[in-house]
């Protein structure tokens, strides 16, 4: 027998999420479909590195959507999409039931990257509410964790610990912490807050692979050097989850290739999230793995399922980590031609300009905010000069 639906959602998590409230929104009668991997019906990623472990009093349950609460959309839980037959609008989930669809979103995000070992409940990737749930577990009973990679939710997740009374080693590939995202002087400001926090860096450092040693991990770096501890933290970044959409005929590039619309290849089918590659209006075609980016781009796929043919204009979409007493926010791309830069110090923070062929690309503020609309307004309509740049965001 094959389940009919008008809606059927690839994924529960962000994007799927805000996609199925912009349906409801729109459509209050379209039977609508989430399937997921997960125990958790959607939720907010973010605290998992943040709140969940600076405020002991934070209220968990608030992570959750309240489109959760909808009695008129189907989830189907702990599922796995094995395949989607795009002639035939179905596709087909691991206990091999059949599910048809007239518009399907696909929001499958990515997968963690991993180095070789065995599985083992001491290692994790902080992705999901479970691997919240088993790091938590075993922290709680624990001394020492060792964190590989420094990116935003390496270094969260490092602070969140080092406050949870663990004694925590960071393993990174670079000289300073962060400074493929910071200008080098913010990345030694960065990475001296951290030294001072009292999480021991091991920089220069790249994971080969682990074992696992009774109740520890051995985690082996290229240089050969090996470090023991009680939990490992993988921070590697993510695969894009595209495989599916390959095997069902999609373009498939950097990610799920999507038009203006966030409409795949297939006319029936639309991607949004870390998964998609779509054509940004400011800085053109790119895939994100920020929040901001996967509840909008949900919410337009959304509506374009319902039929609205809406044009994806949030571009330039906002990144931003929230650790020990630093705040950052940045639109746009951050990392390309880092030589050429400007730096702007207003009060106790910074406001940085990234320049791409004497035009900025991409904009972030340390400890300082800024109204966010206008940085991506000067992205999109840039000064002649780049020393025009300087003062045309204020701090609010
Ligand atoms: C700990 C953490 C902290 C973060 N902090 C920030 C932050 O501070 N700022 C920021 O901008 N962004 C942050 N992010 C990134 C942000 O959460 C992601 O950009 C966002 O979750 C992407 O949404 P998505 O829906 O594309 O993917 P996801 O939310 O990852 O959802 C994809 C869903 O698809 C499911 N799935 C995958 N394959 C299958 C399959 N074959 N069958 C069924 N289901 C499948 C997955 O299990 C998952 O539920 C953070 C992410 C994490 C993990």
């Amino acid at each position: 027998m094959i389940h009919k639906y008008k809606y059927i959602i690839l994924g529960g998590g962000m994007a799927g999420a805000n996609a199925a409230t912009e349906i409801r929104q729109h459509d209050s009668e379209g039977t609508l479909l989430i399937i997921t991997k997960e125990a958790d019906k959607p939720y907010h990623r973010p605290p998992l590195s943040k709140e969940f472990w600076t405020q002991a009093d934070y209220p968990k349950e608030s992570i959750y959507y309240s489109i959760n609460n909808d009695k008129a959309i189907d989830f189907l839980m702990e599922t796995t999409v094995k395949k989607i037959n795009a002639d035939q609008l179905t596709i087909e989930v691991d206990n091999g039931e059949v599910y048809q669809y007239d518009k399907l979103l696909y929001a499958l995000g990515g997968a963690p990257k991993w180095i070789e070992g065995p599985e083992s409940d001491r290692v994790f990737a902080l992705r999901t509410l479970e691997d919240y749930r088993g790091i938590r577990q075993l922290t709680d009973r624990s001394k020492h964790a060792i964190i590989v990679g420094g990116g935003w939710v390496g270094a969260e997740l490092a602070a969140g610990l080092k406050m949870n009374d663990m004694d925590v080693t960071l393993v990174f590939s670079n000289n300073t912490l962060n400074e493929k995202r910071l200008p080098l002087a913010l990345a030694e400001k960065f990475h001296q807050r951290f030294v001072d926090f009292g999480v021991n860096l091991i920089n220069n450092a790249k994971a080969d692979s682990y074992r696992v040693v009774g109740d520890k991990v051995c985690l082996k770096l290229e240089d050969g050097r090996e470090l023991t501890t009680d939990i490992l933290i993988l921070g590697l970044g993510l695969q894009p989850n595209v495989d599916l959409a390959k095997a069902a005929g999609l373009e498939v590039g950097n990610g799920v290739i999507a038009n203006k619309y966030l409409q795949t290849s297939n006319e029936n089918i639309y991607a949004a999230g870390d998964v998609v590659s779509y054509p940004d209006l400011i800085i053109g075609r790119n895939r994100f793995e920020h929040e901001d980016q996967a509840e909008h781009s949900g919410q337009t796929a959304g509506r374009n399922m319902v039929g609205m043919e809406e044009v994806y204009t949030h571009s330039a979409p906002l990144s931003y980590t929230d650790v020990i007493d630093i705040s950052i926010e940045g639109v746009g791309e951050m990392s390309r031609n880092r030589d050429d830069e400007i730096i702007e110090e207003v009060g106790n923070g910074y406001i940085v300009y990234y320049l791409n062929q004497g035009k900025p690309s991409g904009i972030l503020t340390y400890n300082v905010k800024v109204d966010m609309d206008k940085a991506r307004d000067i992205l999109a309509n840039p000064p002649e000069t780049p020393g025009e740049l300087h003062g045309m965001l204020k701090p609010l």
